[in-house]
């Protein structure tokens, strides 16, 4: 069976479903996810929140420009949770730095207590507040992209693992399954798969590379109500921790490069993640109910790439989304239809050039 299309989107998490939204009203759109649902990788794994100052500045740029899709479109998919930044005596320096990064207000120990009771006064010296900051829906922000892509005809088609990918005049020739499929323009959203697509179709990697971040959901500590916490963050991001569903999830932070697989939490790295969050509050972890583990893949300069392949004719990046794949997806799949498209992006042109992928060519 042959099948032809316009755009060929590989990857069906965020930014692939993000991408074939934008991409269905210009044309005929097919994206391929290997798995057999959707947000099944790292956009099933997420922290789900929406932080506009976290990132580098060309990240920075793509949050404040998905801001109002996340507020407004489909009902918006933002509820708000404070960000809470804290840090010890021996980290007073690198405290100020981040809180001025952060644009956070400083506050005493006594009111970060009233927002976080089990803050360890003993330990802690210093703590700030953000108030704008939010929670994401992911599932929902998932769900919206993937109606209207499937509202303007694109097909998402599951279990539909590329193995092929080569080129057939100015398009590709894409073998998924039992499926044969012809496209004028590949879209690479694959994730920690995106230089295995590229190396697949002929195309020059861009050295995206995977790093593993762990996560593990404890019972409400010393049987709080959590519904009300903060984000928190501890300085240097050696753990952050949110509510989840009236429990608490602890993430080590840990960045610990990997080869592109179903990746899983390193029991190792959790102990010691959990043992300095336990250093900084005064509720014990008992016991962990579930962990898991996604990765988060990073071009060298920690910006997303998006657009053409200037050395491949049709080959196109929507990738190295790091730990921002949410946050940004509304701006970068609307840039990626811009610059498909030739409309002139909404974007200053230093931010459409900071995520090019030309910058590594
Ligand atoms: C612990 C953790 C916390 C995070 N917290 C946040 C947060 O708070 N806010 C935020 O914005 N971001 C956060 N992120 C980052 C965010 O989850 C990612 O940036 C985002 O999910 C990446 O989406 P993606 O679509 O690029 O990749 P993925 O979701 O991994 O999707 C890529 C897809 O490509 C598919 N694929 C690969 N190869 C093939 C093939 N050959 N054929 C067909 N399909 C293929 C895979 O099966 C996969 O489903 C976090 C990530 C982690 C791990």
């Amino acid at each position: 069976m042959s099948t032809e299309t316009d755009f060929l989107i590989v990857g069906g998490g965020v930014a692939g479903v993000s991408a074939a939204a934008r991409l269905a009203p210009l044309g005929r759109v097919i994206l391929l996810e290997a798995e057999q649902a959707l947000a099944y990788h790292a956009s099933g794994r997420s922290a789900a929140m929406f932080l506009e100052s976290y990132g580098n500045a060309t990240v920075r740029a793509l949050n404040s420009a998905s801001l109002a899709h996340h507020a407004e479109a489909d009902g918006g998919v933002l509820t708000p949770r404070p960000m809470m930044l804290i840090g010890r005596p021996v980290e007073e320096e690198a405290f100020a730095r981040e809180c001025a990064d952060f644009s956070m207000r400083e506050i005493g120990l006594d009111e970060a207590r009233a927002v976080l009771p089990i803050l360890n006064p003993a330990t802690v010296s210093r703590a700030a507040l953000r108030e704008d900051t939010s929670d994401l829906d992911t599932d929902l922000l998932i769900q919206n992209f993937a109606r209207a892509a499937r509202g303007a005809g694109a097909g998402l088609r599951l279990n539909a693992r590329v193995t092929g990918i080569t080129r057939e005049g100015s398009g590709w020739r894409v073998e998924a399954g039992a499926e044969s499929l012809r496209a004028g323009v590949l879209v690479n959203a694959a994730g920690a798969w995106a230089d295995g697509i590229a190396r697949m179709a002929g195309v020059r990697p861009l050295g995206i590379t995977p790093y593993r971040r762990s996560m593990a959901r404890l019972p409400a500590p010393g049987g709080h109500d959590t519904r009300d916490w903060p984000f928190v963050d501890a300085v240097g991001e050696r753990w952050y921790a949110k509510p989840d569903a009236g429990k608490l999830i602890v993430s080590p932070s840990e960045e610990d490069a990997q080869e592109a697989h179903d990746v899983w939490a390193d029991d190792m790295v959790l102990a010691e993640g959990l043992a300095r969050y336990e250093e900084m509050v005064t509720e014990p972890v008992t016991r962990v109910e579930h962990s898991w583990a996604g990765l988060r893949s990073f071009a060298p300069d920690r910006a997303l790439v998006i657009g053409r392949d200037p050395a491949a004719p049709g080959f196109a990046w929507l990738a190295g989304q790091g730990g921002y794949g949410f946050q940004t997806a509304p701006a970068a799949s609307r840039l990626l239809a811009d610059l498909l498209s030739g409309r002139p992006p909404e974007l200053p042109g230093a931010v459409v050039e900071a995520l090019s992928p030309a910058r590594f060519r």
